[in-house]
């Protein structure tokens, strides 16, 4: 490990940390956390820190509802853009039962279950994400809204530009925090931005999309702006996805990579991609797991709606990007940002190891426009549609015997039930839209 729990005490100690967040993540990907003082360091090291799991979305009732938090000494690290009174750090926690058991309603252990089975057969999962988010301004109240200055044209780009000194802010404060951002860019849309790190073994990943997430939240917010990874905030211009990039390692070799393949890849990633293929509905309700979601995953923005795979085509649901050696991967780009990234990538490992143990063969790679085929050409073709909303993704979710193995019982049912709640919400609203429509003309 990076740390011991004397050298966290000493570094509490030397830099005047003040208060440590205890964190964890609720199945629909919301952090949690309890902040302790410095005084109470020593009993959370010692895993005696609880909580009270009934008062979490998708934990436990009520009588059961004792959890203990084990902090994972790996993830101490201080907040960077903190530091008027002292210094805050946090650590990321394992969840556990009173026995002295992990907590199957743990998002971290089921990511952590999927990864063993991986380990069992040598492979190491690594994991490069691509989050996209939109910065836009707060109104007079300090509340959310679409709007921005961030319009290409208008006068103020430039020196004004506030979007590129929170982002140039953004990976500063990350580099601090021990993150390697490899690029950062302003997206297609207007006030949509991109910040890529550096691939890491899956468990770290999603610790970082938990951590990039609340910070770029939090740098935004000190700017008196407000980010968000809703995917798709506005109509008529792209939404915000998470490409998700995978490879296998095996004794820290890329097992993807083969020089004497087709195309350079190996059979484990030609499999892999075939159990991508197979689950891929069913996992959608995790990687698109808001109704907004499927707003997205429409034609004309580069965001996937067919399930194909390609080595070219930017709008394919999967995509080999052409390096080869230790950068050899499989991106798909259907997942958004707002959801679990630990469900997120167990349930895509899961998937693409039932290929690779099954040595499933994928569907020939598309090499035309999928959106230049009419429907009859995608059905010669075997070109099926991921699930067009929530809705369906949840009947898909339930279909197939892998998300429930992935999740277990727990987080598979008490999942599947708040996305049935959140369906139910949605279609019985009336909206402003259907207002639009049909109050005056009826
Ligand atoms: P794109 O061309 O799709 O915009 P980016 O360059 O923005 O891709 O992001 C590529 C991501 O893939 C980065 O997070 C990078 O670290 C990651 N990556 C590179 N090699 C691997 C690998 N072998 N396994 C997993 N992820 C990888
Ligand atoms: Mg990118
Ligand atoms: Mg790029
Ligand atoms: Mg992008
Ligand atoms: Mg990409």
């Amino acid at each position: 490990g990076k740390y011991t729990k004397e050298d966290i005490i000493r570094i509490i100690e030397e830099k005047d940390v003040r208060f440590i967040r205890l964190q964890f993540t609720d199945i629909f990907g919301t952090l949690k956390n309890v902040a302790i003082t410095s005084s109470q360091i020593r009993k959370a090291l010692d895993n005696k820190c609880m909580f009270d799991g009934s008062s979490i979305e998708g934990f436990v009732r009520i009588e059961e509802s004792d959890m203990y938090l084990r902090p994972d000494l790996d993830t101490f690290v201080l907040y960077p853009w903190h530091r008027s009174h002292g210094h805050i750090a946090r650590l990321i926690c394992d969840v556990y039962k009173p026995d002295g058991t992990p907590f199957e309603g743990d998002p971290r252990y089921v990511l952590r279950k999927t990864l063993q089975e991986a380990a069992d057969m040598g492979f190491t999962f690594n994991v490069g994400p691509e989050c996209e988010f939109f910065l836009f301004n707060n109104d007079e109240f300090g509340h959310p809204t679409t709007n921005t200055y961030d319009t290409a044209g208008y006068f103020d780009l430039g020196p004004v530009d506030v979007g590129e000194k929170i982002r140039r802010d953004i990976c500063l404060n990350l580099e601090e925090m021990g993150f390697e951002i490899e690029a950062s860019h302003h997206e297609c849309a207007t006030a949509q931005h991109e910040i890529d790190f550096k691939y890491s073994k899956a468990l770290e990943s999603a610790d970082n999309i938990m951590t990039f997430k609340m910070a770029v939240k939090s740098i935004a917010h000190a700017h008196g702006m407000c980010a968000t990874f809703m995917p798709k905030p506005v109509y008529g211009v792209a939404g915000s996805g998470m490409h998700i990039n995978m490879s296998l390692f095996q004794n820290g070799k890329n097992v993807f990579a083969d020089p004497n393949g087709e195309n350079g890849l190996s059979d484990i990633a030609r499999h892999f991609i075939a159990g991508l293929i197979r689950h891929v509905k069913g996992c959608c309700a995790l990687t698109n797991p808001l109704v907004n979601s499927y707003k997205r995953l429409v034609p004309g923005y580069e965001a996937p709606c067919y399930i194909a795979w390609t080595s070219a085509n930017r709008s394919a649901l999967i995509r080999v990007p052409t390096a080869r050696g230790e950068g050899t991967r499989v991106e798909l780009r259907n997942p958004d940002p707002s959801g679990n990234p630990y469900l997120q990538l167990a349930v895509l490992l899961a998937a693409g190891l039932d290929g690779v143990k099954n040595q499933l063969k994928p569907p020939a790679a598309v090499s035309t426009n999928i959106y230049d085929l009419n429907p009859v050409q995608l059905a010669e073709a075997g070109i099926e549609s991921l699930p067009a909303d929530l809705k369906e993704a949840v009947v898909e979710m339930q279909k197939d015997p892998l998300l429930r193995e992935a999740l277990g019982d727990h987080v598979f049912q008490k999942y599947i039930e708040a996305k049935e709640k959140e369906w139910q919400r949605f279609a019985t609203t009336v909206t402003q839209w259907e207002l639009q429509e049909y109050l005056g003309k009826f």
